[in-house]
């Protein structure tokens, strides 16, 4: 037995909830991890803690949105995705404490662990802007940054009939960092559709300089946003709105000082801050300063606790360089499995994620640049493609390819690579 599992092994008592492997958090992260663990291993002990009923395809949400997707299809009860082998604890976890390898529930269960992983998603800081929780939802303030108001952005833009639409970014990180914009290139389609873009400005807000973090990928976006004429306000950060008046208040950052303007609005859809849930913040588990503060403190390869060994995360809490996605997941959840695995077996961890993720930019309806890169922060392809440009073929995965490989292959833990669809394209 190698001295971490002498540890762990010391630690651990004859209680009723001590699993081998446990996972917080049963989203898009939780359930493949789960689903692979069990597929290389099935007498793992396995449990994941995940209050939730419903598991949801957030990626979806932006295609509800935009009117080509149904709310109801993005959902499906938590116990058909749990997989067969796992026991599922329908609990929220409110603490760590990682020394004792134990976990502790808001309704007061200790559950032990050997192994821990961490995956319980990124919270949604809608508080942190001003009078948004009164608005959102009515007067065409909206957001598909929640199943509540997905369909409300499509009920919007329909009733749109022209004035200011204005699309916002916030100064955090954010799940997605593409869905912002996705939204804004089929609002513009929409109107042009409906005859009214003539009468309406489209204008994108953010707190940053470029359009994109991978400056191929953003000189794209800027041919976009140029033959679409939207305005881009940049160094613009939405942090109040006023509904009664409909105007969206912005400090903007002018390089010598801070303002505070107002634009009005017609339709506002708020992306809206983000941050790591509140229970990891006040974590041992979480980076204590720093960028990454606040977020899971793994290496950035292994995917391992930087303190705690037998700690794993992956998913949007972990404290890692790249945008924050699922189809990084799929990346992802092998290197944790087969690092798991290793030290059960006494074996070295040395598998290695390399920050792969993807935003499929949605530029149009039919069209998508699908933007895949990792740490290097360079554009690559899955399809062998020049994924700079948008194609149709491209809008052909997002829209029906990913939703079904999502449900059919990588939450059922099989192999699930895009570049399996290259022969199709
Ligand atoms: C509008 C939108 C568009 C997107 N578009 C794309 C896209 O095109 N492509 C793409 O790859 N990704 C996209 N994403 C991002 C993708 O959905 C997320 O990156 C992914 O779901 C993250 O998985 P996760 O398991 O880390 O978190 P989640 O899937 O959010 O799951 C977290 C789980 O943890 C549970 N949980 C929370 N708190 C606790 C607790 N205290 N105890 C126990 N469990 C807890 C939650 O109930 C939830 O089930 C999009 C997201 C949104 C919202």
């Amino acid at each position: 037995m190698s001295i971490l599992n002498q540890q762990i092994s010391a630690n651990i008592t004859n209680n009723k909830l001590t699993h081998q492997i446990v996972i917080v958090g049963g989203g898009a992260a939780g359930i493949t991890v789960a689903a692979q663990l069990l597929k290389k291993d099935r007498n793992l002990d396995l449990a994941i803690i995940e209050p939730s009923e419903k598991h949801y395809y957030q990626p979806a949400w932006t295609l509800v949105g935009g009117g080509q997707y149904q709310i109801e299809n993005a959902v499906k009860d938590e116990q058909d995705c749990i997989p067969n082998g796992a026991k599922w604890i329908k609990a929220y976890v409110e603490k760590f404490d990682p020394d004792h390898n134990l976990v502790i529930t808001r309704d007061r269960q200790e559950i032990k662990y050997n192994y821990l992983i961490v995956c319980p998603g990124i919270q949604i800081d809608w508080h942190l802007i001003q009078g948004l929780k009164e608005a959102i939802g009515k007067d065409g303030v909206t957001s598909n940054y929640s199943k509540d108001y997905a369909p409300y952005t499509w009920e919007s833009i329909n009733k749109f009939s022209g004035g200011n639409a204005i699309f916002t970014y916030p100064v955090t990180p954010i799940k997605c960092g593409g869905a912002a914009q996705k939204i804004m290139y089929m609002t513009d389609e929409t109107l042009r559709k409906r005859g009214v873009r003539n009468k309406s400005n489209i204008i994108f807000c953010t707190p940053g300089a470029k359009m994109f973090g991978v400056p191929e990928y953003s000189e794209s976006l800027d041919k976009v946003i140029k033959e679409k004429n939207i305005e881009v306000k940049f160094k613009h950060n939405l942090k109040a709105i006023k509904p009664e008046t409909k105007e969206a208040i912005f400090t903007v950052n002018t390089g010598t000082e801070i303002e505070e303007i107002s634009i009005k609005y017609d339709l506002l859809h708020v992306t809206p801050p983000m941050s790591a849930p509140e229970f990891i913040k006040n974590s041992k588990l979480a980076v204590q300063n720093g960028s990454m503060q606040g977020w899971v403190d793994v290496n950035q390869y292994t995917l391992q606790h930087n303190l705690y060994a037998n700690v794993f995360s992956l998913g949007d809490v972990a404290g890692l360089p790249t945008s924050k996605t699922a189809a990084a997941i799929r990346k992802q959840a092998p290197v944790v499995v087969k690092n798991i695995l290793s030290l059960i077996q006494s074996r070295q961890v040395n598998e290695e994620y390399n920050g792969y993720t993807c935003c499929p930019l949605i530029t149009g309806y039919g069209k998508v640049i699908m933007a895949e890169f990792n740490y290097e922060n360079k554009p690559i392809s899955s399809f062998l493609l020049n994924p700079t440009k948008p194609r149709y073929s491209m809008w052909l995965v997002k829209r029906y390819a990913l939703p079904w490989l999502y449900w059919n292959r990588m939450l059922k833990g099989e192999p699930f690579e895009p570049d399996i669809l290259r022969e199709l394209f």
